[in-house]
């Protein structure tokens, strides 16, 4: 079969690593020089370290500028209210609002100009272009639009593409499904979770969503297309393919998977610099070990996030991609949270990677949840689990105990709860509970 990939600016994307490097300087130049003249939070940032705008001449000088962590734009924003010190330009120049869920803390607010969310769309337009969105395609929003970010820049995405948007918030699965029938939708940008819950609607009405138009799920929110049991499972309930993509709300999106690779996660580093370091240390750690992925937003000055630690852990995979992009590719996406990192009997697990054993073995309507906690002062994990079916807990608690044997060479437990005790979110479920840092367990 002849491959078809789709590039948003194909000379960008297959660049060589100078021309690249070359790139990224001219934009980094151009924001820093903006933050010194005018951002108060970076201008005292940079002040204390002593560094000068001239002392950054090239890409690889960007680590003689200070590390940013969520701690101080959280500080920033408490001591500076409404929206804190971090912006470049007069407030009135901003149009978009959001912020970040707060699971952490309290939320953090973005802002961003005109400029500055055009550049959020053309990311998104580099998402959607990597897993393979045509002119054409029939893009179908499942949500209402709240104040999160990871939808609306689907929207912008979709729109500067020139795709046909069709929006269904404030509509119930019923609708939503009826709506992608009849007006033949293709893409549906969406969380695992309420993709599986959009399949449970469609099984209760009779509606075969495998035979529906629909070629392509965006997923994010949740763990989804990078875990193997996930993203089996959804493209065959939903006979579409599915592809990741990632991002905070305090960087943007940063990351897509592209056609060609569903195991990796490319960095968009035409808007991006990544850093990989060590957790401890800050220093960057070798090609292809685990580190902190720190990312620098070239196309935000108004609100910028330089050298900012997400916390997230990755591991850069080598070569070129077979989709001939020369943005560099993150093995797995994201592998887990620095602090959700669990440590069982000398085994370094992550919870998505349980998720995924977990999730290859349920059906649609099961539910589960997975608990770290401290028992001696050391790190255990249990797994509840919930079957639609009452009965066929014991048969599914057995295979996911024997295959976390198996593959992990571990002994975890999973508990069958009754039907309806887990928490129940449409779009941000709640699987993993870290309760390692609560005094009373
Ligand atoms: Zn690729």
């Amino acid at each position: 079969m002849m491959r078809e990939v789709e590039y948003f600016d194909q000379k960008v994307e297959t660049a060589s690593r100078d021309e690249l490097a070359a790139l990224q300087f001219k934009k980094l130049d151009a924001l820093l020089k903006k933050v010194f003249a005018s951002n108060r939070f970076y201008q005292n940032k940079f002040n204390k370290t002593g560094i000068a705008l001239s002392g950054i001449r090239s890409v690889d000088d960007l680590h003689r500028l200070p590390f940013t962590v969520k701690k101080e734009f959280e500080e920033d924003q408490e001591k500076h209210p409404i929206f804190g010190t971090n912006l470049t330009e007069p407030l009135e120049n901003y149009v978009q609002y959001h912020q970040t869920s707060g699971t952490t803390g309290k939320p953090l607010k973005f802002l961003d100009t005109q400029e500055s969310w055009q550049w959020r769309g053309r990311v998104a337009c580099h998402i959607l272009k990597g897993a393979g969105v045509k002119k054409g395609d029939r893009v179908l929003f499942p949500f209402n639009f709240g104040p999160y970010t990871a939808f609306w820049i689907m929207y912008e995405g979709a729109y500067q593409l020139g795709n046909l948007i069709i929006p269904t918030g404030g509509w119930n699965s019923l609708q939503r499904l009826q709506c992608i029938i009849e007006n033949q939708a293709t893409v549906i940008p969406t969380t695992p979770s309420h993709a599986l819950r959009l399949v449970d609607t469609a099984g209760e009405y009779n509606i075969n969503i495998a035979a529906s138009s629909v070629r392509i799920l965006m997923l994010s929110g949740e763990p989804g297309a990078l875990v193997p049991g996930i993203r089996q499972k959804l493209e065959s309930l939903w006979n579409a393919k599915c592809f990741d993509y990632i991002g905070l709300t305090e960087v943007g999106t940063w990351g897509f998977q592209c056609t060609e690779d569903p195991n990796g996660v490319h960095i968009i580093e035409s808007e991006f610099i990544a850093e990989v370091v060590d957790p401890e240390t800050g220093l960057p750690v070798q090609e292809g070990e685990i580190g902190e992925l720190v990312i620098t937003n070239l196309g935000r000055s108004c609100m910028p996030a330089i050298r900012y630690r997400t916390g997230d852990l990755v591991k850069v995979k080598k070569g070129i991609c077979p989709c001939d992009r020369t943005f560099r590719v993150l093995r797995g996406g994201v592998l887990g949270r620095k602090d959700e990192m669990i440590i069982i009997r000398g085994v370094n697990v992550f919870p998505n990677v349980l998720a995924s054993i977990v999730e290859s073995h349920i059906q649609p309507g099961d539910d589960y949840q997975i608990e770290a906690y401290k028992e001696a002062g050391v790190d255990e994990v249990a797994i509840k689990l919930e079957t639609k079916e009452e009965g066929r807990g014991g048969v599914i608690q057995k295979a996911i105990q024997d295959e976390i044997k198996s593959r992990l060479n571990l002994r975890v437990e999973v508990k069958v709860v009754p039907k309806g005790s887990l928490p129940k979110s449409d779009y941000k479920a709640k699987r993993f509970i870290d309760r390692r840092k609560d005094s009373h367990v």
